[in-house]
């Protein structure tokens, strides 16, 4: 019986096991969580969440909203058991981060086509189908060794996590709930500032202090996941109009506009957790407490998770990588995920998909069909696999990879053709491959 080995059960690695045992493929699945753990993950089970609990938009005029439609047409198991563990239904898919990646364990552990074995890998076989989807945490051995399978063309940058505070320790006097599109109003919590507030507050981001090194003063950091500390100092209103936007964010009771609202967004169910929205940081622990307290209705805040850094490794997907998600060298080895060139949760979930899909096509003696350029996914791995060498970065979905729009087509209309034509010809896409 045929069988591909997977080194990493995360996002990408997850719905590729699944997805290739579902054809009847034997899978022998590596984890190395729980004996070894990484400075993100906080359990032994698969396809965790390390940060937002938030699979962004469903609007399928929306990249996002548009990846996972085409995702859900291509039957991706992922996104399925999320939809399950949905705990908002406003514009965004939010899950029950517990939750998710309990059904996606129980789901791997319990396939009779999928063996489990928690280790941690270093070497990599060469000579086997095989899919790597060890993560943007890749470090030690392994790294060592992709990066001799790749050759020099191995990079890392470093992103930023939001903390995360205990609801208990909230002041429900000051916060109020509000959905800025009104649509699921309990989603979020809002914390309030006047002006005077936001000035206290603004000063104290910009001269607070941050994890220091020379490797962090060099951070090429991902446009889309910038430090709050970092946004901050590019003006004094940059919040106010970025993540402390209190636009829509009217007081129910005085239907006054605040200064500057912090959204904090559910983490599970149970709503005991909050996470404060676009506070991703990497300022130090005592500095990260200080601020928060500043925040109106924090000032007793418990913080359950501090914002941190992590190192956020890939391969120069461009060079060495073909757009089927194969090496050019070594047809027989994949990539997915976060180490594949993608940037994100929905990303690394299609990575996994498509790599399955590739893979089960190659091992049945099949050609290789790419995914249509006027698809999201396919946009997605043709960026990867295509785009300038020199100055590579992960990639995240956005309607701007979709291109080739009739003259005249303009604003919204411009978003439903794009939603349109990439509804079909992935439909299409599936009909020559499934
Ligand atoms: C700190 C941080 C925060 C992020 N926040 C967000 C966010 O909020 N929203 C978003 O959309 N994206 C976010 N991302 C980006 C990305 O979407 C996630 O990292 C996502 O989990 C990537 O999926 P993956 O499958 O590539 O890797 P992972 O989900 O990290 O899975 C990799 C798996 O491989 C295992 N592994 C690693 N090395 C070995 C080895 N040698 N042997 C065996 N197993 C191994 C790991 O334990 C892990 O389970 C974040 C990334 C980081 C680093």
């Amino acid at each position: 019986m045929q069988r591909v080995f997977i080194i990493g059960g995360g996002l990408a690695g997850s719905e590729a096991a699944l997805q290739l045992a579902e054809r009847g493929i034997k899978v022998s699945l590596y984890e190395q969580r729980p004996v070894y753990k990484t400075p993100v993950h906080k359990t032994g089970n698969f396809a965790e969440l390390v940060c937002s609990n938030s699979l962004k938009s469903t609007e399928d005029t929306n990249a996002h909203g548009l990846l996972k439609k085409e995702l859900s047409i291509l039957g991706s198991i992922l996104l399925d058991i999320a939809e399950k563990n949905r705990i908002s239904y406003g514009k965004s898919l939010v899950v029950d981060r517990e939750g998710f990646s309990r059904d996606i364990t129980l789901n791997i552990n319990m396939h009779p086509m999928i063996d489990v074995i928690r280790e941690r890998i270093d070497d990599i076989p060469r000579d086997v189908p095989l899919l790597i989807s060890s993560g943007p945490l890749t470090d030690g051995k392994l790294a060592q060794n992709i990066k001799e399978l790749v050759g020099s063309d191995f990079l890392h940058f470093y992103d930023a996590i939001s903390p995360i505070v205990d609801a208990d320790s909230l002041n429900m006097d000051i916060l109020y709930f509000k959905d800025r599109h009104n649509i699921d109003n309990d989603a979020y919590l809002n914390a309030p500032m006047t002006e005077k507030e936001y000035e206290r507050f603004y000063k104290f981001i910009v001269n607070a202090e941050s994890f220091k090194g020379h490797e962090f003063d060099k951070v090429p950091y991902f446009e889309g996941c910038l430090p709050i500390e970092e946004m901050a100092k590019r003006g004094y209103l940059t919040l106010v109009y970025g993540p402390l936007s209190p636009k829509g964010l009217e007081h129910p009771e005085t239907g006054k506009r605040p200064f500057a609202v912090v959204q904090l967004r559910a983490e599970n169910k149970e709503k005991t957790m909050y996470s404060l929205v676009g506070f991703q940081t990497r300022l130090k622990r005592k500095e990260q407490e200080k601020l928060i307290r500043l925040i109106p209705g924090l000032s007793d805040a418990k913080i359950l998770r501090y914002g941190q850094i992590h190192r956020n490794t890939f391969i120069n997907a461009p060079s060495v990588l073909t757009r089927f998600l194969n090496l050019k060298k070594h047809p027989n080895i994949f990539f997915a995920g976060q180490l594949s060139g993608t940037e994100g949760y929905v990303e690394a979930i299609m990575g996994g998909l498509i790599s399955a899909i590739n893979i089960y096509r190659l091992l049945k003696g099949k050609d290789l069909i790419p995914v249509p350029e006027n698809t999201m996914s396919g946009a997605l791995l043709s960026y990867i696999s295509n785009s300038n060498l020199k100055s590579f970065q992960p990639m995240n979905a956005n309607m701007g990879l979709l291109s080739n729009i009739p003259k005249g087509i303009k604003g919204m209309k411009r978003r439903i053709y794009k939603k349109e034509r990439a509804i079909k010809e992935i439909t299409e896409w599936k009909n020559r491959v499934l």
